[in-house]
């Protein structure tokens, strides 16, 4: 199968950081900012570069960027520089438009211009990085709806040797333990008498609540 090809709007410290690590993670990206020291950072590492005016349409159609599988718009400052790049890839016919936002404002606007994915990156890091400080030993955790959330928690030292049985997390907490990760190997659907081993990684499903009941009890 052919892989995603990605064109990476505006080389700023996300869209920089997004186009460095989808290449990585072996994709071809084509980079384009206005500024040209921008250009000339990322030039040696992705597939291409180029210096081009984003809200120029003749531009846009020189590049080809109609020609690739996902547009990022990564301009965070200049809202207008934003909403008229991201209505030009939809309308170039860019199948899958992601674009970044300031404000809820600036992410409302790039939604009703039919943008497929708005993300938030500076406010969804604040968020994530206060939930990770007044809980030290969650490493990650997905909202899977208001009520219920992935969590994803390191074990600690109260919990070494305790078999999932002895720890009840589904009858104290509504929450279960859906994997555990050792360094052995990941344990999928881990059965009652699994014993947990300290800085093992747990991967719990349940309520908000019970998971920060669980996490309380924890520290
Ligand atoms: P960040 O906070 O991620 O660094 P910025 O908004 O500061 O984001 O940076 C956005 C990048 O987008 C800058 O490198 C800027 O030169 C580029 N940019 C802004 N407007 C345009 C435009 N109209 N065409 C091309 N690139 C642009």
């Amino acid at each position: 199968m052919k892989k995603s090809q990605f064109v990476i709007i505006g080389l700023g410290r996300f869209g920089s950081s997004l186009a460095k690590e989808l290449v990585e993670l072996g994709y071809e990206v084509l980079g384009v900012d206005k500024d040209e020291e921008a250009v000339q950072d990322l030039s040696q590492v992705l597939t291409h570069a180029v210096v081009a005016e984003a809200t120029d349409e003749d531009v846009l159609r020189s590049i080809g960027v109609r020609n690739f599988d996902c547009g990022v718009v990564a301009i965070g400052d200049d809202i207008q520089a934003s909403i008229l790049t991201t209505i030009l890839l939809k309308d170039l016919g860019v199948k899958k438009v992601v674009a970044k936002a300031m404000t809820e404002l600036h992410g409302r606007v790039l939604e009703k211009i039919g943008v497929d994915r708005v993300v938030y990156p500076e406010r969804d890091m604040g968020i994530r990085v206060a939930h990770q400080l007044v809980s030290p030993n969650l490493l990650d955790y997905i909202e899977l709806s208001k009520d219920y959330t992935i969590a994803e928690l390191t074990v600690p030292k109260c919990l070494n040797g305790k078999s999932l049985q002895e720890l009840n997390p589904r009858g104290r907490f509504g929450c279960s333990i859906v994997a555990i990760n050792k360094p052995q190997g990941v344990i999928i659907a881990p059965v009652a008498t699994e014993v947990l081993a300290e800085k093992d990684v747990m991967v719990i499903i349940g309520t908000n609540e019970g998971i920060e009941q669980f996490e309380d009890t924890i520290i």
